[in-house]
Parts: structure tokens; C-alpha cells; sequence
């Protein structure tokens, strides 16, 4: 069956500690590795609203922003794959490639939860929540802002999505002419 989003047939879909279902590993990852690929349909803000009112209300947690004005779902129905499965962690396992793509950001374990952090895709949606991943550096509580950290500016350079990369290059481009 040909889904809209490719994931490596390396993964798989598993009961999660994190949050119910998640993506792990089934075999060994290499640094750079793909692990997957979303596709979808790119829908408009005001779709995306309509949804959100309608057919899809936790729309939030599964689009992926494109730029000014447009998402990326896999379905717009509110179907979810198993690429809308990853998880996130605070010490995260996989970054992210231009919009689409994830990759592993070192060596994986099979048995390892595939994880990425989602202040590396996430910049204009609203919500927060209390984060489960249990580990040393944890954040507590998650936003939509967390983008704009400069330490996680830093720890996640090249492997933030090219939406938030562009508010994050404008940030610092509007600070720098104050
Ligand atoms: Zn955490």
C-alpha cells in the first residue's frame, strides 16, 4: 500500500512510555540516516482553521508548518499514519532535514524510541504540555515558543525545520539592527 509519508522500513509503530503509541527502532540507525519523510496534502491558514473548528480539532499536534499561511497534513481528514507517532524528548534522537524529511542525529539502538524535539518544527501553533520524557534536561512544560531559546538554538543548529530556521534567522536579523 503506497501511505502518504515514507517511513524506513527499519521502524516500527510501539506502546510508548512517553505518550500511548510511539516510533522505535528495530534495527540499528546510522548518524544521517533517513527515518522519515512526511507527504501529505499542503493546506491554506483558513483550511486549516476550518479543520481545526470541524473534522480535526487537535489538528495542532499533527501539521507540520510550511511557511506563512501553510501546513502540512497527512490527512486532512484527521487519519493519522505512523509517521504521526514520533514523539517528543528533550534529549532527542533525530533532528530535522528542510521541512519534510527526519533523520537520526547519531547512532540508534534497536529498541531505542525515535524521538525529536518539537521545538525543531513547531513556532506558531498554540499549545504546551507537561513533558513525560523523565530525563535529566527535561523542560517540564513544552510551547511553541521553545524555538526561541538560544541555548536550543544552538544545541539543535542544522536540524531545525526550514520554517522555524527562517523565524529564528529573522529573530536574530531584527535584534542585530535594534
Ligand atoms: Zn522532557
Amino acid at each position: 500500500m503506497i501511505r502518504h509519508s515514507y517511513l524506513s522500513p527499519k521502524v516500527e509503530v510501539r506502546r510508548s512510555g512517553i505518550d500511548r503509541r510511539g516510533v522505535f527502532a528495530k534495527s540499528t540507525i546510522k548518524k544521517d540516516e533517513i527515518i522519515a519523510i512526511w507527504g501529505g496534502h499542503i493546506i491554506t491558514e483558513g483550511q486549516f482553521r476550518q479543520l481545526k473548528k470541524k473534522e480535526f480539532p487537535d489538528i495542532d499536534d499533527y501539521a507540520t508548518k510550511i511557511a506563512k499561511g501553510f501546513y502540512l497534513v497527512s490527512s486532512p481528514k484527521g487519519v493519522l499514519e505512523d509517521d504521526d507517532f514520533f514523539n517528543h524528548s528533550c534529549q532527542p534522537n533525530a533532528g530535522i532535514k528542510g521541512h519534510i524529511m527526519m533523520v537520526a542525529m547519531r547512532r540508534i539502538k534497536p529498541g531505542e524510541e525515535i524521538t525529536y524535539d518539537y521545538c525543531m518544527t513547531d513556532a506558531d501553533f498554540n499549545y504546551s504540555f507537561r513533558c513525560q520524557c523523565g530525563l535529566p534536561n527535561c523542560r517540564k512544560i513544552i510551547t511553541t515558543r521553545d524555538w526561541q531559546n538560544p541555548s536550543l538554538q544552538r544545541k539543535y543548529r542544522g536540524y531545525f525545520s526550514w520554517y522555524v530556521q527562517h523565524k529564528i534567522d529573522q529573530q536574530r536579523k531584527k535584534r542585530s539592527q535594534r
